[in-house]
């Protein structure tokens, strides 16, 4: 049986063998809380709902516990490309250069005879290794006409465009017209949204500035209940969010706008700045404005995004491509949409550490499945080979994911994720922390504080009393301790480089900000 397989690989042509493998397309944002996904069903799922990332669950899978290992855009590229955690992929931080050169994902489906492609956000600061086609966004990017990169240098960004689409515009183009068809493929499709600074398209900033947004009950959070971190950190609504750039009441990066996008926006928010200026909102009442203008703009760009998605689907049905093609949607990690009073990400609590993970595959995945199973992105690289049928390296840290898409329950599935963070002093401000996530409770180590936070997730699933103090836990946390020992043994952790001396880049900004005392 084994020799004729084997002659059959030898004689079949590689048309009949493509047709055997799955194409892969992975669509991935940033900063895309899980909360943003309506298919979550979390208290903004009906006034801004994600319909078409929705239907990827639907019609195939949904991962409620999606975790990263280290909450911060660059980070998670690299540990998605490798499938190894930061201290091995050696991208730590932001600010850090991904060595190319090592083994990634897209080398190994390169090599199985996979094409393999790339567009959008890459953010890695190296050019993209093991891609046939690579096109991606300068560092960043911009929202409005993005320039992109390529193996032959800078493509200029088009008038009037806007990142989302163009995205999704070049996906479909190399779908087309640039792939070689007779080939199984691999394509990432990488937006910026709903990265900071949030530039709505102009055709949405209306519907979403009149919605009102429903609040997290903790958005007044004053911290007590946690250990230092959460009072020293730099990401408030209430004072480190910026009136002036994050809620636009000053012009913002508009130099990439058309003239007459440029008008539409300018009336758009002037006429929200007057009537700021009446109010003149103070204290509470200006976070619950921050609040509502923060969600105005960074729903309307996951709208845009989620519109292009379904573009992406539509055009899947039409060719025909969605039957032998698995569709995964994620998102580089979470983000505080005002849970405890925040923006951004990087704590290891559950908003920034969660992400969603949703995945299509016709014929295999049986169509709304939910899985329950801690995953992580580390487990991505390893899927992906899986899906495509390749061995796994050994030095990979993830686990596969495809015994949970064709519906198995893998027995002895991890109890327990580990995560660490190390980008201090940094923007925002968040101490340097690992830690221990299991199904029922969450472990913090602050080390350069030597503090310790310990979450109940059952009683405390929004982590506002941290028991480290509490003698009916001393058990459990020992228990955790352990655990977390015992994980940084099984991934090899190394001990965190020096802390960096220094102070943080942004200082708090006064409550009312520069912006309304100049008025
Ligand atoms: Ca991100």
């Amino acid at each position: 049986m084994l020799q004729r397989n084997l002659l059959f690989l030898i004689l079949a042509p590689v048309g009949l063998l493509a047709a055997k493998r799955p194409n892969i397309i992975f669509i991935f944002s940033d900063d895309h809380a899980a909360n943003a996904v309506s298919a979550y069903g979390s208290r903004l799922q009906d006034v801004a709902p994600t319909p078409n990332i929705d239907r990827i669950g639907r019609e195939g899978i949904r991962f409620d516990n999606c975790f990263v290992t280290n909450a911060l855009c660059g980070p998670c590229r690299a540990v998605i490309q490798t499938g190894k955690h930061s201290h091995l992929n050696g991208f730590l931080e932001n600010h850090h250069v991904f060595n190319g050169d090592q083994q990634t994902f897209p080398k190994l489906l390169q090599k199985s005879g996979y094409q393999t492609a790339v567009i959008g956000k890459w953010h890695l600061g190296s050019d993209p290794q093991g891609f046939d086609h690579w096109n991606v966004l300068p560092g960043q990017g911009t929202y409005y006409k993005p320039e992109f990169r390529t193996p032959e240098g800078k493509e200029p960004g088009k008038v009037g465009s806007y990142v989302t689409d163009v995205v999704t515009e070049k996906s479909i183009d190399w779908l087309n017209t640039g792939r070689n068809k007779d080939k199984p493929f691999m394509l990432m499709v990488q937006h910026k949204a709903p990265h900071r600074f949030w530039l709505p398209p102009i055709k949405y900033l209306k519907e979403y500035s009149e919605k009102i947004y429903p609040e997290p009950d903790n958005m007044l959070d004053d911290y007590q209940g946690r250990r230092s971190a959460a009072h020293m950190q730099d990401m408030t609504l209430r004072l480190s969010m910026d009136l002036a750039v994050d809620n636009k009441m000053v012009p913002y990066r508009m130099d990439h706008m058309t003239p007459g996008q440029q008008k539409t926006w300018l009336e758009h928010f002037v006429k929200i700045r007057k009537k700021l200026l009446k109010a003149k909102p103070r204290g509470d009442e200006l976070v619950r404005w921050k609040y509502q203008r923060y969600m105005a703009d960074y729903l309307a760009c996951i709208r845009a995004m989620d519109d292009s998605i379904g573009r992406l689907l539509d055009h899947l049905t039409e060719t025909g491509l969605d039957k032998n093609t698995v569709v995964i949607y994620s998102s580089d990690q979470g983000f505080f949409l005002g849970e405890h009073g925040w923006f951004d990400k990087r704590f290891m609590y559950e908003e920034s550490m969660r992400t969603p993970l949703l995945a299509r595959w016709p014929g295999v995945i049986k169509p709304g499945s939910v899985s329950m199973e801690m995953v992580s992105n580390l487990d991505f690289a390893q899927t992906f080979l899986d899906i495509a049928g390749i061995g796994i390296p050994n030095d990979m840290q993830g686990l596969s994911l495809k015994p949970i898409l064709e519906g198995r329950s893998p027995k002895n599935w991890r109890d327990a994720v580990y995560y660490h963070y190390y980008c201090y002093p940094e923007y925002h401000a968040v101490r340097r922390h690992d830690g221990v996530r299991t199904e029922r409770y969450k472990l913090i180590h602050y080390y350069d504080l030597q503090e310790w936070e310990l979450f109940d997730l059952k009683k405390d699933p929004h982590e506002m009393r941290s028991l480290h103090f509490s003698d009916g836990h001393k058990k459990v946390m020992d228990k955790l301790k352990e655990q977390l020992a015992s994980l940084r043994k099984q991934y090899q952790v190394t001990e965190a480089p020096p802390l960096r001396t220094g102070k943080t880049l942004f200082p708090p900004l006064k409550e009312f900000g520069t912006f309304l005392i100049e008025n």
